[in-house]
């Protein structure tokens, strides 16, 4: 491999072919993809359809199976051994159906969490799929990515890199781009790379990629590291530690049974056939299987529902969440900010004279009033250049081959509060294209969460005399006012939250003039942003500085002795449907909690807006950061809203919530909020506006960055807990009924009622289906509307256990009585009690599976017809019974009577009684408990 960081930029770039500014064309990138093949690391994890269908055949059942096959082979039952490896067969196709669909889930859910990457390709910026990436293709790198190849770095603006990935090492790297002479320099140490699989922290860059898939230095880990274990959930856990206890107890049952059926005489070779369907009836193999299926499916549809699930287990932690920490911009509000008004000397000034809301164009009006007031035109142009947001004039062709079908015209691109800011500026004649002509940037310090501003540096370009456009007249005239003198070179510009810029301000203006930031001023300006900030506002401070020598990228020197020129407000407005989905939370016994970096009153009248506060309570992350853990404990019990608060504080807000027995969601979306993320129960990323480092660290990602989806996503996890466990009480109460009617045969002194083949057939194959449907039944009409479930709460929980045992019993009760009430001792060559016991069973059973569709309300109130595939499967299971009973060749291997027409009907009716029973009881349930 090349030593790339010995090389200099510009070798770099001739080497690999590439163009500094424009990047790549698409044809040579689409050429070289074709000859090294897609960035991606290549997986051993994924189960291909052999591997899935060869899954099938392990576990104890099928040893059992092929065991009790054989053994009906040497006993010369030839046709018992060919139907069980049939009914083996059977039962594998419909496990492997189910997994193949779950497989598809998962690759699905995989596919769409492959991050883009910003590229420059054809001599534009684009967004691409990080698969698509090439040697030699331009990528920018920004704080939040994770990046997506190995890479040259070809220009740095204070860049750090999280390298633990590779390295180890935790603290980020600072980055450079300068080539290192030197022999054998570890990753760690090679600071003008960066590596596919490590985190940009801070800062933003341009590099040139070298590496890609395999080749790169994760490439050559990950090939030592090829086997991705699965992570099984803890519902899987439980299930798969509850078969083993019924296993446990299924095999004494099953040795009792056959050790006294021997006693009473009993033919041995029925015996040991009977206990060994028995024993695969009690043991419930496919629960924890089972499990895996539903929570795939599930996470496909909450797919659907705008939630990514990133990790399987959260399908199941979403169901038992009591708390929701959510931020507020974007989440709950729409993020699609405007400055409504600018503030400077004490006079507000409005900026949507005509409500048009984002429109990008110069306004006459108000370019007219600003050039009247050069300092509002400086704070203007100020918000614009400390901006990453850009201003694109696109041109029409560029429209089209973009395949964007909205006119073309100028388009601001970048994060919502930013592009305001540039809009607010263009409304005011001062785009940004033209400031950043008359001003290019020199240098910056990036904005982040924890210091809640951002600088840049500008180099004054000496402009032709006196201008002629009025706003770059008065944008003059405000630096000069600025100024002691009329020297300037450079201008600072900085912008962010007022608590932070006031640390590094020595002036501002005031209605007299510009004067020293003392107490008094300080007053008249916290008065101002209060009253903005209390209407729920954004509300952003800006402030400049002019110097003489060229500033670097040092915070410290960038941001000191300025001159607060103002204030912007910004209107985010609370999304529609983030109060119907707080008001939800409620009912589902969920808090939902404010967290944000915003002002305290901003956050507030959100808050209040929404109804997530009631009694106006509000912690800062200051407050936060004093608070001893008991007082910390004390705050986050009683109160829902917190401003101004850091990533760091996310974290101890998720500890506390934890430690006291709270299941916390938490959304985030900058790179600091990983380790909230990570900590919280479930972390939930944002998929629009979220950085690749927090979607990394998450549990969920949310497509539309919309609050009221993870409460749709919380209501899907409860629907598909409740759906395992219907399935569970269905397949559990059928094992239990056939123990009942097995042993207790014998117990009113009547021959076994049911046999092997019949056994087996039951619960391999009839009970499957119209269970497997049960995982597409609806929510129940109480799922938001009680307290969520505790995760260590047991399986059986809230009568699950006892539903299981009752119904069993009546189910295994019933089926006796129709054979006992059939069966004539002294015609034993008449089989027909058995054909009804088998019948009865079966019926029984789809009896139940009708009225447990709900665990409350009537199969009336949910609609009998509004689970299509259960009513499908138990159409098709019906149809199969009545075939195995009539036609012949059927009979002769399971051993039935063709029954007549009373019979038939009277098994109808007898078998009814389950589903009226349960119906009754949930009746009682109803009443019982309003
Ligand atoms: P939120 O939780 O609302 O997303 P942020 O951490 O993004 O909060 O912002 C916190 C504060 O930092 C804001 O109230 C604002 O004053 C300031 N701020 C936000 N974005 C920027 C930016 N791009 N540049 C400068 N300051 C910003
Ligand atoms: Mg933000």
């Amino acid at each position: 491999m090349a030593e790339w960081y010995r090389a200099d930029t510009a070798q770099v770039i001739r080497d690999l072919r590439t163009d500094p500014e424009r990047g790549l064309t698409s044809d040579e990138a689409a050429r070289r993809l074709a000859e090294t093949g897609p960035n991606e690391l290549v997986e051993s994890g994924g189960r291909g359809p052999w591997r899935i269908l060869l899954e099938q055949f392990r576990g104890p059942m099928i040893l059992l199976l092929v065991a009790a096959a054989i053994v009906s082979l040497v006993l010369g039952e030839w046709i018992d051994s060919v139907a069980i490896l049939t009914i083996i067969l059977l039962n594998a196709a419909l496990g492997f159906f189910q997994d193949y669909r779950a497989e598809q889930a998962m690759a699905a859910l995989k596919q769409m969490a492959v991050p883009t990457v910003k590229v420059r390709r054809d001599g534009s910026t684009r967004e691409v799929s990080s698969r698509e990436i090439v040697p030699g293709d331009l990528i920018l790198l920004e704080a939040g990515n994770i990046v997506s190849a190995d890479a040259r770095l070809i220009h740095s603006a204070s860049v750090r890199a999280q390298e633990a990935a590779l390295t180890g090492e935790s603290e980020p790297v600072e980055k450079e781009v300068e080539a290192i002479d030197r022999d054998d320099l570890s990753l760690g140490d090679r600071v003008n790379m960066v590596y596919m699989g490590t985190a940009i922290t801070y800062g933003h860059g341009r590099a040139v990629v070298t590496e890609t898939g395999m080749r790169t230095e994760l490439g050559h880990i990950a090939r030592m590291l090829q086997s991705v274990e699965q992570e099984s959930t803890p519902l899987e856990r439980h299930l798969a530690q509850l078969g083993r206890g019924l296993a446990v107890a299924a095999i004494g049952i099953v040795v009792a049974f056959f050790v006294l059926g021997l006693l009473r005489g009993e033919e041995w070779k029925v015996m040991f056939l009977t206990a060994m369907s028995l024993a695969v009836a009690a043991v419930p193999e496919g629960l924890p299987a089972v499990a895996t299926v539903t929570l795939a499916i599930g996470a496909r549809r909450m797919l659907r529902r705008k939630a990514l699930i990133r990790k399987l287990p959260a399908v199941e932690t979403l169901g038992s969440v009591t708390v929701i920490c959510s931020d507020k911009t974007g989440t709950l509000t729409e993020n699609r900010m405007t400055v409504t008004a600018i503030e400077v000397a004490g006079q507000p000034f409005s900026l949507t004279p005509n409500s048009t809301g984002n429109e990008v164009t110069a306004s006459a009006s108000i370019a007219e009033e600003i050039a009247r007031r050069p300092l509002a035109a400086l704070l203007l142009a100020a918000g614009a250049l400390c901006n990453d947001a850009e201003l694109e004039i696109e041109s029409e062709d560029q429209g089209k081959q973009t395949g964007n079908a909205t006119k073309a015209g100028p388009r601001v691109v970048g994060e919502p509060t930013e592009t305001a800011l540039v809009v607010a500026a263009a409304k005011a004649g001062l785009p940004k294209p033209r400031l950043e002509r008359q001003m290019p940037r020199v240098a910056e310090a990036p904005f982040d969460s924890t210091r809640k501003r951002m600088s840049t540096a500008h180099r004054l370009e000496q402009t032709d005399g006196a201008s002629q456009d009025l706003a770059v007249a008065a944008l003059a005239d405000a630096i000069v006012q600025l100024g002691t003198n009329g020297d300037a070179q450079f201008l600072i510009c900085a912008k962010g939250a007022i608590d932070s810029l006031s640390k590094v301000s020595s002036r501002i203006v005031l209605e007299s003039g510009i004067a020293p930031f003392d107490e008094r001023a300080r007053n008249v300006l916290g008065k101002s942003h209060d009253e903005l900030a209390a209407r729920g506002m954004r509300v952003l401070a800006i402030a400049c500085r002019t110097s003489i020598e060229e500033p670097d990228d040092h915070e410290e020197n960038l941001e000191r002795d300025l001159t607060l020129l103002g204030l912007v407000a910004i209107i985010d407005p609370p999304r529609a449907e983030a109060a119907t989905a707080v008001t939800r939370c409620r009912e589902a016994g969920i808090r939902p909690m404010m967290i944000t970096g915003d002002h305290r009153l901003t956050a507030l009248e959100i808050a209040r807006q929404l109804g997530i506060s009631v009694d106006d309570r509000v912690a800062t992350g200051e407050t936060l950061a004093r608070a001893t853990p008991e007082e910390l404990d004390k705050i986050v019990a009683t109160t829902s809203v917190f401003a101004r608060v850091s990533p760091e504080h996310k974290l101890r807000i998720v500890e506390s919530l934890q430690r006291q027995g709270h299941i916390v969601a938490m959304t985030g979306d900058g790179v600091n909020d990983a380790p909230a993320l990570k900590r919280a129960n479930i972390g939930v990323a944002m998929g629009i506006t979220g950085t690749d480092v927090s979607k990394e660290a998450a549990d969920m990602v949310l497509l539309d960055d919309n609050f009221a989806s993870i409460v749709r996503a919380v209501e899907q996890g409860r629907i598909i807990y409740d759906n395992i466990r219907k399935f569970i009480k269905y397949l559990l109460a059928s094992n239990v009924g056939e123990i009942v009617v097995m042993a207790a045969a014998p117990v009113v002194g009547m021959p076994l009622p049911l046999l092997p083949l019949q056994i087996l057939w039951v619960n391999l194959v009839t009970d499957g289906l119209p269970g497997l449907a049960l995982a597409v039944e609806k929510a129940e009409s109480d799922t938001m509307r009680r307290p969520p479930h505790s995760p260590t709460e047991s399986f059986f929980a809230r009568g699950l256990g006892r539903d299981i045992l009752w119904i069993g019993v009546v189910l295994g009760i019933i089926t006796l009585a129709a054979a006992y009430y059939y069966w004539d001792p002294a015609h034993p060559e008449d089989h027909r009690w058995q054909t009804i016991a088998f019948t009865v069973l079966t019926f029984s059973q789809m009896g139940n599976v009708l009225a447990l569709r709900s665990a409350h309300d009537s199969i009336w109130r949910i609609g009998p017809f509004s689970n299509r595939p259960l009513l499908a499967a138990v159409a098709c299971t019906i149809l199969l019974h009545t075939m195995i009973v009539y036609v012949p060749w059927f009979q002769q291997i399971f051993k039935t009577t063709a029954l007549g027409l009373p019979e038939f009907i009277f098994c109808g009716v007898v078998s009814s009684a389950v589903f009226v029973l349960v119906e009754i009881a949930k009746w009682i349930s109803r009443k019982w408990q309003p």
